[in-house]
């Protein structure tokens, strides 16, 4: 889903949401592990993976011929935190992003 999709449905009560509020709102989300950015196609979308759960490492299909997105089990954060924390980082998020063509692009040639 798209910020500006969500702005949109912010304002169905009437009251346009401002996109800065819209953004705050997300980066917030994305903190709870309810939502993840996905920054090569600079969109936002809802976990799928996790029923609003903690942060988590997340997996992104995406295709770059329709730009469908589909969340996959990423790897196991533990072991990215355990190598993090060898090199002396503190992980905030871990977003994989794998683009390629989806099956429907794929079959359409
Ligand atoms: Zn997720
Ligand atoms: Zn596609």
């Amino acid at each position: 889903m798209k910020a500006y999709d969500l702005i949109a449905r912010f304002g169905e009560d009437g009251q346009a949401a401002k996109p800065p509020t819209v953004y705050r709102a997300l980066e917030f989300l994305e903190k709870l592990g309810l939502a993840h950015r996905i920054a090569s196609i600079s969109a936002y979308v809802a976990c799928a993976e996790h029923d609003g759960g903690s942060a988590h490492a997340a997996a992104f299909l995406i295709c770059d011929c329709c730009g469908a997105t589909r969340e996959i089990s990423g790897p196991d954060q533990g072991v990215i935190d355990a190598a993090a924390a060898d090199a002396g980082y503190a992980i905030a998020r871990t977003t994989i992003e794998a683009h390629g063509r989806c099956g429907a692009c794929r079959e359409a040639g």
